[in-house]
């Protein structure tokens, strides 16, 4: 690690200003930027449009950090893998799913989470650390360019490891960032921010002006049930998360996605689904249903398909959009709690576990 400043992690404006704190006119900022996140170049003495003198004094006093690729693995469905190493030696892992039909990065926002989610691999890390703007972002670096995606369109799901909300400002930096039509020209509306329902984060992602789709992971009908599946609402109650959900300021023809993984015998009867079109009524919702991904470590298995798409119709029946997640790349281990990072470094407390969609 370093104590120089890392322009991957800034905002356009960002740059500007430390440029100008060198006496450097701003403009300079603009094209410093554009290198990073149009072209994936992060060595000041490639920046060819820049004077001699300021790419020296650049590469003495700043960093443009970028995770390093480790590892991929490609499914035999098209999902791959990729194992990122951060400066801090620390492993993440970020999938690209392909064709669904649009291409789609997720990504992680943090190493481990602390939201501790009774069938999640990620929870069992807890959180180890948040991930800076400048990570998070440059897992979509990576991942643009090892796909050969930069410069078309894809879509991000912040569905990697973490709790985005429990890393607000980092997480809201990193969509700034990823938004800058001078960059990588990520639109908010092809982002979509997966959460548990950090009430006061949630408050204030509603008055955000750069605004991304929000996906809010349910999971359950009552609070008894959601407090054993998703201890964050021992805090903030079920009541009280879809009230924020149904004061969400949404765009025009937005709804919230409401993720609700199917747990056999747990969550997935019909008067769980029943209960589930009642709790959401009035609110410009669908349901996204995940059966479970099982794994040895989690104690709870994946209803079968009859049980998932009796559960489907009762949705569908009442009016209700509803999905059922495919599970993609299940075969690496790619899928929702099936990430897992088996490291060289790998010991029991750095067993790293994620989960992706
Ligand atoms: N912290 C965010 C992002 C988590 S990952 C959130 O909770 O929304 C995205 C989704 O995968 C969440 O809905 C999460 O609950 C779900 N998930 C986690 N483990 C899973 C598993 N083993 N099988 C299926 N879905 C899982």
């Amino acid at each position: 690690m370093t104590d120089s400043p890392d322009f991957a992690g800034f905002e356009r404006a960002g740059i500007e200003a430390a440029l100008s704190d060198l006496g450097v006119p701003a403009f300079h900022g603009r094209q410093i930027f554009r290198w990073i996140h149009a072209r994936d170049v992060t060595d000041f003495a490639v920046m060819t449009d820049l004077p001699h003198r300021l790419r020296d004094r650049l590469a003495e006093s700043a960093v443009v950090t970028t995770p390093v690729l480790e590892a991929r693995q490609t499914s035999t469905d098209g999902t791959t893998k990729f194992l990122l190493r951060l400066t801090d030696d620390r492993q993440i892992e970020s999938v690209f799913i392909p064709d669904t039909p649009s291409q789609t990065f997720c990504v992680s926002t943090q190493v481990g989470c602390a939201m501790n989610c009774a069938f999640c691999l990620t929870g069992r890390m807890g959180l180890v650390r948040h991930l800076t703007a400048a990570e998070i972002v440059g897992q979509v670096r990576v991942l643009a360019r090892e796909t050969g995606l930069r410069g078309q369109p894809f879509n991000i799901v912040l569905m990697g490891m973490g709790e985005p909300l429990h890393n607000y400002d980092e997480t809201m930096k990193a969509l700034r960032i990823l938004a800058d039509p001078q960059g990588l020209a990520v639109h908010p509306r092809r982002v979509t921010l997966s959460t548990v329902g950090l009430l006061p984060a949630l408050e204030r992602l509603a008055g955000e002006s750069l605004m991304p789709n929000l996906a809010v992971s349910l999971h359950a009908t009552t609070d008894e049930q959601r407090n054993a599946l998703v201890p964050i609402n021992r805090k903030y109650s079920m009541e009280q998360l879809i009230d924020a959900c149904r004061r969400f300021p949404l765009a025009k023809r937005r709804r919230i996605t409401f993720e609700y993984v199917l747990l056999a015998g747990v969550n997935d009867s019909p008067a769980d689904a029943r209960r589930l079109v009642t709790a959401l009524d009035g609110i410009r919702a669908k349901v996204n249903l995940l059966p479970l991904n099982e794994a040895p470590a989690i104690p709870f298995s994946r209803p079968d398909d009859t049980r998932v798409d009796a559960f489907a119709k009762i949705l569908a029946d009442r009016g209700v959009t509803v999905s059922v997640r495919k599970s993609r790349g299940r075969d690496i281990r790619a899928a929702c709690g099936q990430l897992i990072v088996e490291g060289a470094r790998r010991s029991a407390g750095q067993r790293l576990a994620g989960q992706l969609g």
